[in-house]
């Protein structure tokens, strides 16, 4: 049998004419489409010149034919290699010199400037614009749609994905052909993904979240999906009706939680609404099971592990937990700096192992060395505990605990009791140099406009409910946190914007 992603993607299709996308702007592509444009696609890049194992790298806008070019990298036996599309000319450099692509593929407007990056790795470049035009597409057109498609095994690489890097350099992911598949797989059949689903697909598709948990399982399940090129809340609301299945991120809830027409009516077609990538607040998910009847589902996954846990389709979806680990895959709480299993209701490192679980970053063997245990654990970077009915919540990445006069102060714990504060939106509590005490426990937070809170108002709620050792010290009011296009919450950018409030305490 061949392990390349895309001929167990397509295999046994039983109605090659069923729908697998349709565009707000009214184009469709069955799955024979999909299947006859990746071939056209995959005999271009081979006559560029791509070959097994090469990295097909691109920054292109979301199309129809951005999604095809995935699958026909995919399907050509090589690597595909997606860029963030905000990314400037000054980033591609790191990334293009680190994953020496024999192309890249990105946006008419960007050509000169990586032309002129392209040259030092020896790659060529082609140019797909955000309808789905460029010289790829023009190339392609030229060829035909049978392809055979490459020969590859379970632990071939089929795409690397670089992480964020908010701390350090960005790494390669390198994921397997069985990764991707495999988990893709067993997610279809965890949220009971059927050939009568319609996502709604308004999630990027550089991330692994639009890329591969939404677009893969769409497809594994012969269902289709409304691509869209970014969220806008009243597009959503208004798709509900003919679709059944959303995936977000958690400010697409919150903003539609601002429709006025979310209502039980309007979702009552949907079968579910699935969350992850950040934290979803417990308020939004009570408030979205109120306004619509649905329980969000949240779920947890990384660029390196695809998903991890899954609230359960059926029973409890516990507000602020992500649920149980799913099907084949391992999760324990571990010291972080001994690496000994913790067991239940202890905080500690998420540790993860199984078929879904990266082969390493490209090019940083001792980087992937030091993030796994010698018994095959990847040590996530994320702080947790997994309760006393076997719930896996997570308290923030290892890198935003708070050491506060020796203490560890879990932000989540901090933020849970802000949030519930009347008049509070969200908050972020971050560690800021303290001579006293290493680190200040500091919030920041969003209220309602209208809400009478200040500091000491804050401070007061918090007192009785909090140690003192995990007190704020400062409480600073902002209109918004600083977020990425993933919907997380950047710390580093809030811990680097008040590095000096305790300055010279
Ligand atoms: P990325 O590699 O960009 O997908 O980011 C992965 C990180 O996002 C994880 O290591 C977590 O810190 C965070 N994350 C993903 N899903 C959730 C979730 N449901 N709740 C809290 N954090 C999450």
């Amino acid at each position: 049998m061949n392990a390349n992603l895309f001929s167990r993607l397509f295999a046994d299709l039983k109605d090659p004419n069923k729908l697998a996308i349709e565009t707000s702007d009214g184009r469709r592509a069955s799955y024979a489409d999909l299947i006859a444009q990746s071939g056209r696609m995959a005999n271009y890049l081979v006559a560029r010149g791509v070959k097994t194992g090469d990295r097909v790298a691109v920054q292109a806008e979301k199309s129809v034919p951005a999604l095809v070019l995935y699958l026909a990298t995919v399907r050509a036996g090589a690597v595909y290699l997606p860029l963030n599309t905000a990314y400037t000319l000054n980033e591609l450099e790191y990334f293009i010199t680190d994953a020496e692509p024999s192309l890249i593929v990105c946006d008419p407007s960007k050509a000169d400037g990586i032309g002129a990056i392209a040259a030092k790795v020896n790659a060529k470049v082609d140019t797909l614009d955000a309808t789905g035009k460029g010289s790829l597409t023009d190339g392609a057109a030229t060829q035909g749609h049978e392809f055979a498609t490459v020969q590859r095994s379970d632990g071939d690489l089929g795409a690397i994905l670089y992480t964020s890097g908010t701390t350090g350099r960005s790494k390669g992911a390198m994921l397997t052909h069985d990764n991707l598949a495999s988990n893709s797989l067993m997610l279809v059949d965890y949220w009971r993904f059927t050939e009568n689903d319609v996502l709604i697909h308004a999630l990027p598709i550089y991330h692994t979240h639009g890329l591969f948990v939404a677009s893969n399982v769409t497809l594994f399940a012969r269902a289709s999906m409304i691509f869209l090129d970014k969220f806008d809340a009243a597009q959503v609301l208004g798709l509900m009706p003919r679709a059944t299945a959303l995936m977000g991120v958690p400010t697409f809830y919150v903003r539609l939680l601002q429709q006025p027409g979310l209502t039980r009516e309007a979702t009552k077609h949907m079968r579910v609404f699935i969350s992850g990538s950040a934290p979803l607040l417990a308020d939004t998910h009570r408030e979205w099971s109120a306004r619509t009847g649905h329980g969000i589902l949240e779920r947890y996954g990384m660029t390196e592990t695809n998903m991890n846990t899954s609230n359960p389709y059926e029973g409890d979806r516990v507000p602020g937990a992500v649920g149980f680990p799913l099907p084949g895959v391992s999760v324990r709480i571990s010291d972080p700096e001994t690496g000994k299993d913790l067991g239940r209701e202890s905080i500690g490192m998420i540790e993860v192992k199984g078929p879904n679980v990266f082969k390493g970053y490209w090019r940083m063997p001792d980087k992937t060395k030091a993030e796994f245990r010698d018994d095959g654990f990847f040590v996530t970077g994320d702080l947790g505990k997994i309760d006393a009915r076997g719930y896996v919540h997570i308290l923030g990445r290892g890198k935003d605990l708070v050491i506060s006069g020796g203490f560890n102060v879990y932000p989540k714990e901090i933020e849970s009791e802000i949030d519930a504060l009347p008049g509070v939106i969200e908050s972020a509590v971050i560690g800021v140099p303290h001579a006293d005490f290493g680190e200040g426990v500091t919030a920041v937070v969003v209220k309602d406009k209208q809400a009478p809170l200040d500091e000491t108002a804050v401070m007061k709620a918090l007192d009785g409910r909090l140690a003192k050792f995990k007190m704020p010290k400062k409480v600073i009011f902002v209109d918004d946190l600083p977020r990425n296009t993933m919907g997380k919450v950047q710390k580093n950018i809030l811990r680097d914007t008040y590095a000096k409030i305790y300055a010279g305490k």
